[in-house]
């Protein structure tokens, strides 16, 4: 009995949620491992949207949930989204790792202070603190779940980190701050009362279950927001590649299958280098019909064509076993799909993304040209069933890709999904 990773294959909102929503009635557990609240999954459910923030995407199929050590919580937002869920009577059947560290009120004040340092380089965070939060486990300074619980110990904690943090917030950035550690512990002891119940050990529980139940592992982000494999610096701080779920979660490293999740064109939010981006009329369109605006972030994300050597190289990092493609049905009004094959770098052709970001700018994308179809296939059911001209666009992104295409997504409700 094989466990799952899924995993975006590109710069992340790529439809992991919903594709998780989808498969997740044939797994007992759906654990989420990376990443905070700035990585939002959107599942849409006979109309409704549920926006989906820190709770697995599994929440809407009853399934057990875990929050393994390598994401962060931000617990006002966390309880936010567990209040909501239940009040629209989908039960939170969770346990957090209480290894897992904790989104503070200082950490946007750094997040938003360091990107006005960045200026025109800035990394196009939200400001929500997650990567300052990563940036305090490394140091060793940060607050951990088991520590909400202890008001003493976080009260000790703050004390000797909150003075540091202030003084560098008003001496190196000018940003002068009203912060105390009465306040924060207070506040930070409520919810760690209101989150007791769900604390426990998931790396010990997932070790124990793995053999005889199947785990979904659901990755935040994308393979190239990945902080070192991924379009670095304009990158997040967690891993994101399929390997880390298992330091993240805490289980040795075993055979998983690995489903890739690719939207059928390129999207990325924030800056950073994107070699087949429109800037042009096709580029709105796939904006507008594709509604391709941050679930968390509401910013417009940038589109463009598909990019195989990007595909391919996310492809081979993350060992990919099967394919999901995501919203087939936004290209369904073009006329002529373009998709890039290869790189010319100095008159070389290059088939996957290069190792060294300063090569990317002379990188030049080439692409061919393959026909579209029009009419809504929102409704269609079975593959047989998509227009002659979708169906070799498929084919020939698993051609070039060598690696089968499970699923297509041809719609944002969770009944628009097509097994091949
Ligand atoms: P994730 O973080 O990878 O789960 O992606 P997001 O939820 O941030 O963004 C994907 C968006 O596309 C969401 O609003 C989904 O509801 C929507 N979506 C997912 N699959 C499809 C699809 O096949 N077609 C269309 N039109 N929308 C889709």
């Amino acid at each position: 009995m094989k466990s799952l990773t899924v995993v975006g294959l590109q710069w992340g909102d790529e439809g992991k949620g919903k594709i998780i929503d989808a498969l997740a009635d044939t797994f007992a557990y759906v654990v989420r491992w990376n990443g905070g609240n700035n990585a939002g999954h959107t599942v849409v459910v006979d109309g409704v949207k549920f926006p989906l923030s820190l709770v697995p995407s599994g929440v809407l199929r009853g399934k057990k949930l875990c929050i393994a050590q390598g994401a962060v919580i931000n617990p006002e937002v966390l309880l936010k989204e567990i209040n909501f869920l239940e009040r629209q009577g989908y039960p939170v059947d969770l346990v957090i790792d209480s290894r897992v560290h904790i989104v503070m009120p200082y950490h946007s004040l750094f997040d938003e202070a360091n990107e006005a340092w960045k200026g025109k380089d800035a990394t196009g965070s939200l400001h929500l603190g997650i990567g300052y939060c990563y940036e305090d486990r490394n140091n060793r300074v940060g607050i951990r779940m088991e520590d909400l619980v202890r008001p003493k110990l976080l009260r000790e904690k703050l004390m000797k980190i909150l003075p540091l943090k202030l003084a560098i917030l008003a001496h190196a950035y000018k940003v002068p701050s009203t912060l105390t550690v009465h306040e924060i512990a207070n506040q930070y002891a409520r919810y760690g009362k209101e989150l007791k119940k769900y604390i426990g050990d998931v790396s010990s529980l997932v070790c124990k279950k793995i053999k005889t139940h199947r785990f979904l592992f659901e990755q935040a982000h994308g393979s190239m927001l990945d902080p070192v494999f991924g379009t670095y610096p304009y990158t997040v701080a967690p891993p994101t590649i399929a390997s880390a779920v298992f330091p993240s979660v805490g289980i040795a490293a075993q055979s998983l299958d690995v489903l890739g999740v690719m939207k059928a064109y390129t999207t990325r939010v924030g800056n950073g280098p994107f070699p087949t981006e429109l800037s042009g009329d096709i580029g709105n369109a796939i904006r507008a019909s594709g509604n391709e605006f941050g679930t968390v972030s509401k910013r417009p994300r940038r589109c463009g064509w598909l990019d195989l050597p990007q595909l391919r190289y996310a492809v081979r990092l993350n060992g990919v076993t099967s394919l999901a493609v995501t919203k087939l049905d936004v290209l369904s009004a073009l006329k002529q799909i373009k998709v890039c094959t290869h790189y010319l770098y100095h008159r070389k052709r290059v088939k996957e993304f290069v190792s060294q970001m300063a090569e990317l700018s002379d990188c030049t994308p080439v692409y061919v040209r393959l026909p579209g179809w029009s009419g809504d296939i929102r409704m269609v059911k079975k593959a047989e069933a998509l227009p002659e001209t979708a169906k070799n666009y498929l084919k020939f992104i698993q051609k070039q890709l060598d690696v089968p295409i499970g699923y297509v997504s041809v719609g944002a409700e969770r009944k628009a999904i097509i097994s091949l």
